[in-house]
């Protein structure tokens, strides 16, 4: 496989969206079969893909066996629905993301439902935490079934609309980010909180280092395309760029998540 530097991207520059930072080891438009067998070649974005994509076949594989722990068979049918659509939506967000970085890349129709599908990934995912937190604090924080079904029902009608919405190109909003960062706030963070004056410390830290790991990720890395910007020696961070330590954070944090699943059925409401 030819690869190019930033400056021969020039003509592909509307929708190929390199990093500026980066200077060279793209991969230059071509077949879906050139992408696929990219996955086993060094690129820029070698370990973007490998960094979800396994993440994504072990949640897929945890949503198998889950059913048959002893945490999901002791917690509530509620609780039992939010453990599988999480491992879930952590499945779908890691693989999207895996088979995004992969081909993408062939050309601009791919690149656009490539990104789309990792888009709805990560939505699926915050939902996924939304949900989470809506348990916690109104069934083990406080005992309120029917706003806690209100909530759920509003979330998943949310997050529907958010998937749709970047599905048809509506709005153009970055629901990613915006999304994610008012459920921090509003749902997170007084859900942490609350859960800890319980004496849920397990619940409360897990969720909120979810969303602190999201947010370290997603600025410092994502958007601050650090440290490539400001320093590559030997053009190390040309392959361990900010994108995959963005990867791994976001892996983290889902874990942290997760984490919660274990302790759900000592919840009582
Ligand atoms: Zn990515």
């Amino acid at each position: 496989m030819r690869l190019v530097t930033l400056t021969e991207l020039q003509p592909h520059k509307d929708w190929y969206l390199p990093n500026p930072y980066i200077h060279s080891m793209y991969r230059r438009p071509g077949t879906w079969k050139e992408a696929a067998h990219s996955m086993v070649q060094w690129h820029n974005e070698t370990l973007n893909i490998h960094t979800h994509l396994w993440p994504g076949i072990m949640w897929l594989y945890m949503a198998y066996t889950c059913v048959g722990e002893e945490y999901y068979l002791r917690a509530p049918w509620y609780s039992q629905t939010v453990i599988l659509f999480g491992y879930l939506s952590g499945a779908i967000m890691g693989l999207a993301s895996g088979l995004a970085h992969t081909f993408y890349y062939i050309n601009p129709r791919w690149a656009s439902l490539c990104w789309k599908m990792d888009y709805v990934g990560i939505i699926g995912m915050g939902l996924s935490h939304q949900l989470l937190d809506s348990i916690i604090l109104f069934r083990g924080v406080y005992d309120w079934p029917s706003l806690y079904y209100f909530l759920t029902l509003c979330q998943l009608l949310f997050g529907t609309y958010c998937a749709y919405d970047i599905l048809v190109d509506r709005s153009g909003i970055n629901w990613g980010i915006i999304y994610t960062g008012i459920s921090c706030i509003f749902l997170t963070v007084p859900t942490a909180v609350l859960s800890y004056q319980i004496g849920q410390q397990e619940l409360a830290i897990s969720t909120f280092t979810c969303s602190l790991l999201i947010g370290i990720g997603g600025t410092i890395f994502y958007q601050g395309k650090l440290p490539e910007r400001f320093w590559n020696p030997n053009g190390i961070f040309t392959i361990f760029n900010s994108h995959v330590y963005h990867h791994i954070l976001a892996v983290l944090a889902v874990m942290a998540a997760f984490n919660c699943f274990h302790c759900l059925y000592r919840l009582s409401p």
